[in-house]
């Protein structure tokens, strides 16, 4: 038997061009996206280096044919649990969570969120604010559907009576009586793309993330600066006052811990400085770094230009940098390049954590029968032999699902994984 039609797993920037590349030759694609709306880590940033595009208006029109795209079936709150068979002739078993809400009766109003009685840290904002049991995950979420989180809606998991969003919905969208599913799916071949997690900043005590407040991750900045974010884009510290007139970023963090080198941090650190004087003009930057990597023809510009915003660069071996302080304020204590040792005060410290494999890569690696690399993420193939092939035929890699990339690589490795598939699926 040889089946043509193809599963992509992860609706992040790399698996949403794969899907959309396939369904555009008239193949017909599953997408399978465990989250309830599409479009991966890059919804979360405003801005994308290099040309600091806004990244909402790269990504919508790719979301929106996602969305729309008649060969595309898109499956979300969706993770695969089996799979057999092999290249030409596999069988997929897809969980399918409910999502309590019609994708085709919702217009999105948000009248549902407000009665809502249970609030809950919100994981897709790094939990610098709060959503209720009904929710998108942020403002401009697509599709602009909720969904229910069965875990902590009162009337789901039993806890009480509650029938408050079902009653504020005009359109009769709300279905608390919806189940999850379990689907088959019969595909000759696929490509996942589940994309990069980061790594815990608590495993770094010596830069006090968890410990002081005004210690931040550069995922958490991506959302304090987005105007879709929990504070509209004000730069407000956690505790303090309001703004920072000081602000640190500390390069590579958990490099040395990895053993590898995630490839876009110094690119997105720089970004996030460019932000902050964006937004910030009179604050001062400090930027933290052991290495710089900034490769390709266009990154040697974008750095050039941060220098030109007056951007401070100190070296200094990021395993010898502590962060002390308070409330208050932080001190940084460094090694210079000559050894030295020294000590700086600063009203915020950024961390540009290691990327790491995605939470779900060693269950999908069981799955799916592949293997992983050293490194935790999936193991291609020799670059020779074709560098978004895995162990078995007919399963490919993209995006950061194979390893630490920016978007231009993962839409390049996309473009690379459908020209192997249509290579056997003509
Ligand atoms: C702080 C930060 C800032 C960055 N800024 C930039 C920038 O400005 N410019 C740039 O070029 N690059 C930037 N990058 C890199 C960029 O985020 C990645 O290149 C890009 O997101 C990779 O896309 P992806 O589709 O491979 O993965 P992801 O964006 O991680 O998407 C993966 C998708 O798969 C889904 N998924 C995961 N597991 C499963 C599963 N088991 N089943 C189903 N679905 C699953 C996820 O929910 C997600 O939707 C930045 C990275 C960081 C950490
Ligand atoms: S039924 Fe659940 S989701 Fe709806 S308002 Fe009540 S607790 Fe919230
Ligand atoms: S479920 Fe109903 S109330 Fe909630 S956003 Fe959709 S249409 Fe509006």
């Amino acid at each position: 038997m040889n089946n043509s039609d193809i599963l992509v797993i992860g609706a992040g920037v790399a698996g949403m061009e794969a899907s959309l590349l396939l369904a555009n030759t008239g193949k017909k694609v599953y997408l399978v996206e465990k989250e309830s709306l599409i479009g991966g880590n890059i919804i979360k940033y405003e801005d994308v280096f290099p040309n600091m595009e806004c990244s909402t208006c790269m990504i919508a029109p790719k979301q929106q044919e996602v969305l729309q795209n008649e060969n595309i079936e898109l499956l979300m709150l969706s993770t695969v649990e089996k799979v057999q068979g092999e290249i030409g002739d596999f069988t997929v078993t897809v969980k399918k969570k409910a999502r309590y809400v019609s994708l085709v009766d919702c217009i999105g109003c948000g009248m549902c969120y407000e009665p809502c009685p249970v609030s809950l840290k919100n994981e897709f904002e790094q939990n610098l604010s709060e959503k209720k049991a009904i929710y998108v995950p942020c403002p401009g979420s697509l599709p602009n559907v909720p969904a229910i989180d069965p875990e902590y809606c009162l009337q789901l998991n039993g806890k009480k009576t509650c029938n408050a969003c079902v009653e504020a919905c005009a359109f009769g969208a709300i279905n608390l009586s919806d189940k999850d599913e379990k689907i088959e799916l019969k595909v000759g071949a696929i490509i996942v793309a589940s994309g990069f997690d980061i790594v815990d900043p608590i495993g770094f005590p010596q830069y006090g993330y968890g410990k002081h407040p005004n210690v931040y991750t550069a995922m958490e900045v991506e959302r304090l600066y987005a105007s879709n974010g929990p504070t509209e884009g004000k730069i407000t510290l956690r505790k303090g006052d309001g703004t920072p007139n000081s602000i640190a970023i500390i390069q590579c963090v958990g490099r040395e811990q990895q053993g590898y080198c995630s490839s876009v941090c110094c690119m997105y650190s720089f970004k996030l400085a460019h932000y902050l004087k964006d937004k910030l003009p009179n604050v001062k930057i400090y930027d933290f770094h052991s290495d710089l990597c900034i490769p390709g023809k266009y990154y040697q510009k974008f750095f050039q230009d941060i220098k030109d915003e007056g951007i401070n660069f100190i070296y200094s071996p990021v395993d010898k940098i502590k962060v002390e302080g308070n409330e208050k304020s932080l001190s940084i204590e460094y090694y210079n390049g000559k050894d030295e040792k020294e000590k700086l005060s600063t009203d915020m410290v950024i961390l540009s954590l290691a990327m790491i494999q995605g939470k779900d890569t060693a269950s999908l690696s069981k799955f799916l029968g592949i293997e992983q690399d050293k490194r935790g993420f999936f193991m291609n193939q020799s670059i020779q032999l074709g560098s978004v092939d895995t162990s078995k035929p007919g399963i490919f890699l993209t995006g950061c699902a194979e390893g630490p990339k920016d978007i231009q690589s993962s839409i390049t490795q996309a473009e690379a994984a459908v020209g192997k598939v249509m290579s056997y699926f003509q």
